[in-house]
C-alpha cells in the first residue's frame, strides 16, 4: 500500500469515528464558520436548527471554551468548543461537541424539588411538633397545683384517685418533655451547660431517676463504676442520658431481671455500658433504634408507652458531646446492651487535676446484689455486714434449701457459696443455682486450694474460688472482676 493509500484509509477510519460516535460533533470553517461537517447524531440533535454556541469568540481568541448544562431552546446541553488549527499554526476553524443532558437535568431539578418540599414538610414537623409540646405542657402545671391544693384541703378524700391522676399527669408530663426535648434537638436549639463531671456522680443521678421504675419492677442492678473518670459535660443532660438507657433497660426486660452499669476509660475516651438480660433487640432493628419515633412493635408495653424519641433524644445528646452511642443485641429474648462514648476531659488540665487528686480516695460507685451462703452464722453475717458496708446489698442464707429460696425471691447477680454446706453440698446448690438462672455468677468459698478442688469448682460452674481465710478486699475483687467480665 502506497503512503497515500494508508494516509487515506487512516482519513477514512477517522471521519468514520467521528461520524459514528454517539456524541454530536461538528466542524465550522473560518472565517464564516459555516458548518462544514456535522455527524450523525448530530443531524438527529439538531436537524436544521443549529444551536448558538459562541464559536466566533474561539475562533478569534483560539481559547477552548467548555460549558455544562446550557439550556438552549428548552434544551440542556453540555458542550466543548475548541480551535481547529491548520498546518502552520494559523486557526482554520471550531470544532463543536456537545452532549444533549436535558433528562438528567430535569432529573436533578425533580430530586432537588422533592427534597426542598421534604425539606419543608419537615421544618413544618418540627415546628408543628414544639408548638404542640408547648401548648401540652401548659395546662399541665395547673392540673399539678390543683392536685397538691386538694392534699393539703382535704387530705383523707379521693386520695387513690388522686394518686392515679397524678401518676398519669406525670407520665404525660415525661412524654410532652420528650417531645420538646426532640424538637428543641432538630432545631439545633439545645445548649449544654459544660462543666466537669465525673461519670460516677451522673451514673448516680441517673439510679436515682430511674430507680423507682427499677424497684418496682424487681430488677437487680450491678454498677460498677470508677471513680475520677472525667468528661467535660452537661450533667443534668449525660443524667438524661443514662436514665433513658436505664429505664429502657427496665421496660424492656421481664420483671426480675438484671441490669449491669459498667463504667471505664478506653484510650482518649471514656465508656459506659449498660446491659440487660431482656428482650434483646431483632437484627433488623438495630441500625434504626436510635431513629425517631422507631419503636419494635413487640416491645410495645402500653402501659408505659413512649413516643420512641428517648434514643434519639440519648444520641443527639451524646453526639452534642462529641461521644457516640451504640446497641448490641443477640436477638430477640437475649438482652442488650447500649455503650456510650464519651470523649475524656485533658488530663493534663488543671482542675482534672485538682478533682483526681481528692476524688481518687472516693470509694468506688457500686451496687451488686449478693447472695451469701455459709452454714456458720458468724462468717455468714460478718461477711455479708462488709459488703454492705461497700455499698452492695446482701442476701443471707445458712444451707442449700434456704439459699434456693433467697435467690428466687432477690435475684442476686453473684452468690458466694461455701462448699461444705449441710444438707447439700456447695456443688449441688451451685448446679441448682444455674438451672434457675444462668446468668448467676457463682464464687466459691473453701478451706481447700489445692490444684483439684479448683477445678472440681470450675467444672460445678464456679466463676472464682477463694481459699479460707478471706478478707473482704479479696471477696470484693472478685466481685468486681467478674462484673467487669460480664
Ligand atoms: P420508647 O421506649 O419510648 O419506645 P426509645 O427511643 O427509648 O422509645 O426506644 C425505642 C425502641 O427501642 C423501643 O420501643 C424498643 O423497641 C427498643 N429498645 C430500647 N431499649 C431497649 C432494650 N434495653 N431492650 C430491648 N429493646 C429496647
Amino acid at each position: 500500500m502506497s503512503v497515500v493509500e494508508q494516509l487515506t484509509a487512516e482519513r477514512d477510519r477517522l471521519y468514520q469515528l467521528v461520524m459514528e460516535a454517539p456524541i454530536a460533533i461538528a466542524i465550522l470553517r473560518g472565517p464564516d464558520l459555516v458548518y462544514e461537517v456535522v455527524n450523525e447524531h448530530f443531524e438527529h440533535m439538531f436537524g436544521d436548527h443549529v444551536p448558538d454556541v459562541p464559536a466566533r469568540e474561539v475562533y478569534e481568541t483560539g481559547h477552548t471554551i467548555e460549558v455544562k448544562a446550557r439550556e438552549i431552546d428548552n434544551r440542556f446541553f453540555d458542550y466543548k468548543l475548541a480551535p481547529l488549527r491548520d498546518e502552520s499554526g494559523a486557526i482554520s476553524g471550531v470544532m463543536s461537541f456537545t452532549i444533549d443532558v436535558t433528562e438528567h437535568v430535569l432529573a436533578r431539578r425533580k430530586i432537588d424539588e422533592a427534597r426542598t418540599q421534604a425539606e419543608l414538610a419537615n421544618r413544618s414537623k418540627d415546628e408543628f411538633l414544639a408548638m404542640l409540646g408547648h401548648e401540652l405542657r401548659n395546662p399541665l402545671a395547673p392540673i399539678l397545683t390543683a392536685l397538691q391544693l386538694m392534699q393539703l384541703k382535704a387530705p383523707d378524700t379521693f386520695q387513690r384517685e388522686r394518686s392515679v391522676i397524678e401518676r398519669q399527669v406525670k407520665h404525660v408530663v415525661r412524654l410532652v418533655d420528650d417531645l420538646l426535648d426532640i424538637s428543641r434537638i432538630t432545631r439545633g436549639k439545645t445548649e449544654l451547660h459544660k462543666e466537669l463531671v465525673d461519670l460516677a456522680d451522673v451514673v448516680g443521678k441517673a439510679i436515682e431517676q430511674a430507680s423507682p421504675l427499677l424497684e418496682e419492677r424487681d430488677h437487680s442492678l450491678g454498677v460498677l463504676v470508677p471513680r475520677a473518670l472525667f468528661i467535660d459535660g452537661d450533667a443534668m443532660r449525660l443524667a438524661q442520658v443514662i436514665s433513658n438507657i436505664l429505664t429502657n433497660a427496665a421496660k424492656y426486660t421481664e420483671r426480675g431481671g438484671r441490669i449491669d452499669v459498667t463504667g471505664s476509660r478506653r484510650g482518649e475516651s471514656i465508656e459506659l455500658r449498660v446491659r440487660d438480660n431482656g428482650i434483646g433487640i431483632a437484627k433488623e432493628m438495630l441500625p434504626h433504634i436510635f431513629d425517631m419515633f422507631v419503636q419494635e412493635r413487640q416491645a410495645l408495653d402500653r402501659a408505659r408507652g413512649g413516643l420512641g424519641l428517648g434514643l434519639a433524644i440519648v444520641k443527639s445528646l451524646v453526639e452534642l458531646h462529641g461521644g457516640t452511642v451504640s446497641v448490641e443485641s443477640e436477638g430477640p429474648g437475649k438482652g442488650s446492651e447500649f455503650i456510650v462514648r464519651l470523649p475524656a476531659a485533658d488530663p493534663d488540665r488543671d482542675d482534672v487535676r485538682a478533682r483526681l487528686g481528692s476524688s481518687e480516695m472516693q470509694p468506688l460507685h457500686k451496687r451488686q446484689h449478693v447472695l451469701v451462703v455459709d452454714d456458720n452464722p458468724d462468717a455468714l453475717h460478718m461477711l455479708a455486714d462488709a459488703l454492705e458496708q461497700r455499698g452492695f446489698t446482701t442476701s443471707r442464707a445458712h444451707d442449700g434449701p434456704s439459699a434456693l429460696e433467697e435467690a428466687a425471691r432477690s435475684h442476686p447477680a453473684i452468690a458466694l457459696l461455701d462448699i461444705g454446706l449441710p444438707v447439700m453440698d456447695g456443688y449441688e446448690l451451685a448446679r441448682r443455682l444455674r438451672e434457675n438462672d444462668h446468668d448467676l455468677q457463682l464464687v466459691a468459698v473453701t478451706g481447700y486450694g489445692h490444684p483439684s478442688a479448683r477445678s472440681r469448682s470450675k467444672d460445678a460452674g464456679f466463676a472464682a474460688h477463694l481459699v479460707k481465710p478471706i478478707t473482704v478486699d479479696e471477696v470484693e475483687a472478685a466481685i468486681d472482676q467478674l462484673t467487669a467480665q460480664r
